[in-house]
Order: structure tokens, then C-alpha cells, then sequence
């Protein structure tokens, strides 16, 4: 049975495509609405659909010990259109999936424009109103949403609700993290004694720091990112390091109100503190470092922080144009607006970072939409699986308060259960292992029903 209502989606880019797919798929008739190339973004070069604005890479394709390759395996098995056209336009790259950009983003249009049920408009939206009604309109409009329609999600949302920076600190996984330097403590004792963690720095330590932070290695901003509102909240460390010696330990690395419980008599000159960043305290940012450093010179400078120095990144630093709303404040787990259940969001401008990752949102927001369509209850990706993470984080694992765009990673995964195999302690490399084939196994589940319930696959 075909509906006949059709879907609107706003952005024919990595999401919005994939959102189209997965509707057209289950017989929903589908409307994009993509701007391009009447009006293009200061970073998109090309008309076609779904281009890749920078690397030609999806990243690793190993799908036993890399997260992402993870993800990559359970969007092929939920028929996903993006990953398709990328394994038909793969190119040698190791044990990355990097594709040809062009016969790329040539495939997924012709794809999309040769389904019978998905029609094209090229077409600026500015006002939601224009479209909604009584349909459901999902926003695939990406980091560089034109601003007028910027300006009217935020009319719906709230003016705290839409960033327009995405200042990144980096994210460390708890597990290789020196507790024997490092100690929980909340400033003052605040909270429940465990919301940070902090590591202590000497005077000679601080110094040190402060002067590697001043002479590392940064990433310039494009000439269109420096034209846009630089808040005072998203300042990078090594600009504030460079307004005074003493700004940051006023700032960010201030040591008042805490005592170090690994070394009571020593007080530290300055301190910096980890949150914890999402529920199962698997990971944790390091508070106020937003940094344009380059990832090399971040792994380098941070090490040299006591307790950091064999600290594992989930995620590092970073600080660009990239709009994005606070999803776990305003989304409910279907991906829609808890104030209005027709509008949803889908691709990095949920607050996922990421070619693959936007693509996953995508192709929730597509089989959820098409599962209300049929009246049937959404079956969610289940916990285990990489779109079951990422959900989660998005939607309610994530804190509203410090909300940050995320990529897929192990620490968004609910751990394993059992701590041991045949009697020995299971290592880093096992757990990952065993956390892929768990997710590939309930994915496999997940997939096959969606597939018959909604696809007829
Ligand atoms: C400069 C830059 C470089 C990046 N580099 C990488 C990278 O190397 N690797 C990586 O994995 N990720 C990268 N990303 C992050 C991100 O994964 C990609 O931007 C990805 O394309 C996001 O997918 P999306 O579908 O959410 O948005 P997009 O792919 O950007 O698609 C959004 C679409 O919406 C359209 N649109 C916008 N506003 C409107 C409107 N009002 N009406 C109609 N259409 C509209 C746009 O024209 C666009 O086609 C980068 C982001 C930026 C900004």
C-alpha cells in the first residue's frame, strides 16, 4: 500500500537521502527539498545530493575492532542507500572506506531521482510553517543550514537550543585515566562527590603547560568561519593561555575549592577537571578545552597533563561553524520534537558528527517515520547495536547542560556483561570484540524485522 501523505524532507545531503530511501522503501512517498544549486553553502562545490564537503573517506571499514566499521556493517545490513553507493564507489585506502566523491554522490542522485515514490524540489526553505501542516517534515539541513531557516528553527526551539559552533574539548576514556594522580571531587564538594575528576599541577607543571599550549601547532579557520558570531563562551584554551600566564588557572584550571585526596598536604597550583560525558561514566571531557590545536600537537600537549599521560581519546579538540540543536533537551527517542511530534531532525545537525554517522541518523529518522506511517509501535535499534548507541547518546544519554557533537565510538556502547573469559581479566582488545559482535549480532536481529515489517525485504 502506497500513503498518501507525502514526507518532507528539508536537505538532500548524506541524511536527508538516506532518510528518503528508507521511507520510499516501506511505500512512503517523499518530497526533498534541497536548495542546491540555487543557493549553495559556503562549503558544498557541486548540485548532486549527498556530497562529501571534505574527506573522501567513511573512515575504517573494520567492523571486529573499530566502531565505526561497526556502524558501517549495520547500515549495510538495513539496506542503507549511503553505503551502498559507497561500496559500489570504493577506492584503495587501506582499511579505510574511502570512495570517488563524485561517482559518489552521482550514484546516490541517480538512485534517488529513478524512485518513483521520491521527488526532488530544489528549493530553499526558510519557514517550517511553509511545510508542515498536518505531514511530518524531517530537517536533514546539516552544519551549514541556510540562516533563515537557522532563525525560524530557533523560533520553535528556544534561542539556547541551536549552536552555531561547534566548540569541541576532547573526550578521554575513563579507563586510562591515572587515578593514582588523578581524584574525584566535585569544586567545593559539590554534587554527589563524583562528577570530576581532577588532575593536579605544580607551578613548574601549570607553566609548562602554558607554554607548550602558546607555541603548538593550530588549525587556521576558513576565511567563512572567521565571519562568524565568536561567542566568548566557546574561546579556545590557547587563545585565553595567550591573554595573561595566570588566565587559565582563573579560569578553567582554577585549583580553589578542591583537595587532592592522593596527596593531601600538596596543594596544586592549578587543577584541570574532567566531566563525566555521558551515563555509564565510560567517557570524559576535559572541561572548557575547546582547542584549534592539531590533533597531533593535542595528543602530545594533553599527555603531559599529570594523570593524563596514557590517556586514550574518544574524541579530540576542535572549533568550527557547525549548527547543531541540543537533541537530548529537545528530541524524544523518535528523533522528534517533544513540542510538536511532526517535525524531526535527522544528520549532524542532531548533534552526531560525521559523514557515516549522519547517514545512521538518517536512516533511523526514515524507518521510525515509517513505521508511524504504518501504525505499527517503532522496534528502536536495540542497545548493544552502534545506531542503538548513537540514538541513545543523542537522545538521552548525553548531558543537556554541555551537549557536543559526538562520533560513534565504544564508549556509547552499555559495557559487556562478564568481566572475564575461561578465568582471565578480559583486555581492551576483547571487549571490543566483544562489543562489535554483540552489536552485529542483535543488528542482524533488528534489521530482519524492519526489513519484513516495514520493506517486505
Ligand atoms: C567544512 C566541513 C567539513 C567536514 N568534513 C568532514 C569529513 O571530512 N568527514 C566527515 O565524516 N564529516 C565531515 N563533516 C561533517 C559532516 O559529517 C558532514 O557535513 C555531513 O555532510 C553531514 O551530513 P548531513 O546530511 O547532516 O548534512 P549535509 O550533507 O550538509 O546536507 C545538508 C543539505 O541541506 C541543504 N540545505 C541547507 N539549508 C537548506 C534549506 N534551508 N533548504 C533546503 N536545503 C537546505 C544543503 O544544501 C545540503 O545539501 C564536515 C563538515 C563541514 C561543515
Amino acid at each position: 500500500m502506497k500513503y498518501p501523505h507525502s514526507v518532507n524532507i528539508i536537505g538532500g545531503g548524506l541524511a536527508g537521502s538516506e532518510a528518503a530511501w528508507q521511507l520510499a522503501n516501506a511505500n512512503v512517498p517523499v518530497i526533498i527539498h534541497e536548495m542546491r544549486p540555487l543557493k549553495s553553502t559556503e562549503a558544498h562545490k557541486t548540485k548532486t545530493l549527498s556530497e562529501l564537503v571534505c574527506s573522501n573517506s567513511f573512515r575504517s571499514d573494520d567492523f571486529v575492532n573499530n566502531a565505526v566499521g561497526v556502524l558501517h556493517q549495520e547500515l549495510r545490513l538495513a539496506n542503507s542507500l549511503i553505503m551502498f553507493c559507497a561500496d559500489k564507489c570504493k577506492i584503495p585506502a587501506g582499511g579505510a572506506l574511502a570512495v570517488d566523491r563524485e561517482n559518489f554522490s552521482q550514484m546516490v542522485e541517480e538512485k534517488i531521482n529513478a524512485h518513483e515514490l521520491i521527488q526532488i524540489k530544489r528549493t530553499e526553505i526558510n519557514q517550517l510553517s511553509k511545510l508542515t501542516n498536518d505531514n511530518e517534515t524531517i530537517i536533514a539541513t546539516g552544519p551549514l543550514t541556510s540562516s533563515s531557516l537557522a532563525n525560524d528553527i530557533i523560533k520553535q526551539t528556544g534561542e539556547s537550543s541551536l549552536a552555531f559552533f561547534d566548540a569541541i574539548a576532547p573526550i578521554i576514556y575513563f579507563d586510562s585515566i591515572n587515578m593514582n594522580i588523578a581524584w574525584f571531587q566535585s569544586r567545593y564538594d559539590k554534587g554527589s562527590g563524583k562528577d570530576y575528576i581532577n588532575c593536579p599541577l605544580s607551578k613548574e607543571q601549570y607553566y609548562n603547560f602554558i607554554n607548550d599550549l602558546l607555541n603548538s601547532k593550530k588549525i587556521e579557520f576558513k576565511n567563512w568561519e572567521k565571519t562568524t558570531p565568536y561567542f566568548e563562551g566557546c574561546m579556545p584554551i590557547e587563545i585565553m593561555a595567550k591573554r595573561g600566564l595566570e588566565t587559565l588557572r582563573h579560569g578553567p584550571m582554577k585549583p580553589f575549592g578542591l583537595t587532592n585526596s592522593n596527596d593531601i598536604n600538596n596543594k596544586p597550583y592549578a587543577v584541570i577537571q574532567l566531566r563525566q560525558d555521558n551515563s555509564i561514566g565510560s567517557l570524559w571531557n576535559i572541561v572548557g578545552f575547546q582547542t584549534k590545536m592539531t590533533y597531533e600537537e593535542q595528543k602530545r600537549v594533553f599527555k603531559t597533563i599529570p594523570g593524563l599521560e596514557n590517556a586514550k581519546f574518544a574524541r579530540l579538540g576542535g572549533l568550527h561553524r557547525n549548527t547543531f540543536i541540543n537533541s537530548p533537551k529537545l528530541l524524544n527517542k523518535n528523533l522528534c520534537l517533544k513540542s510538536n511530534p511532526n517535525i524531526y531532525f535527522a544528520g549532524q545537525i542532531t548533534g552526531v558528527e560525521g559523514y557515516v554517522e549522519s547517514a545512521s541518523i538518517g536512516l533511523i529518522a526514515g524507518v521510525f517515520i515509517a513505521f508511524k506511517k504504518k501504525q505499527e509501535s517503532i522496534i528502536y535499534p536495540p542497545n548493544q547495536t552502534a545506531l542503538g548507541s548513537l540514538l541513545n547518546h543523542i537522545t538521552r544519554n548525553a548531558d543537556k547542560e554541555t551537549f557536543q557533537p559526538m562520533n560513534i565510538n565504544f564508549g556509547l556502547f552499555p559495557d559487556v556483561q562478564s568481566k572475564e573469559i575461561n578465568g582471565q581479566k578480559i583486555n581492551k582488545i576483547n571487549r571490543r570484540q566483544m562489543l562489535s559482535s554483540q552489536a552485529l549480532h542483535q543488528s542482524k536481529i533488528w534489521s530482519q524485522k524492519i526489513n519484513k515489517l516495514l520493506k517486505n525485504i
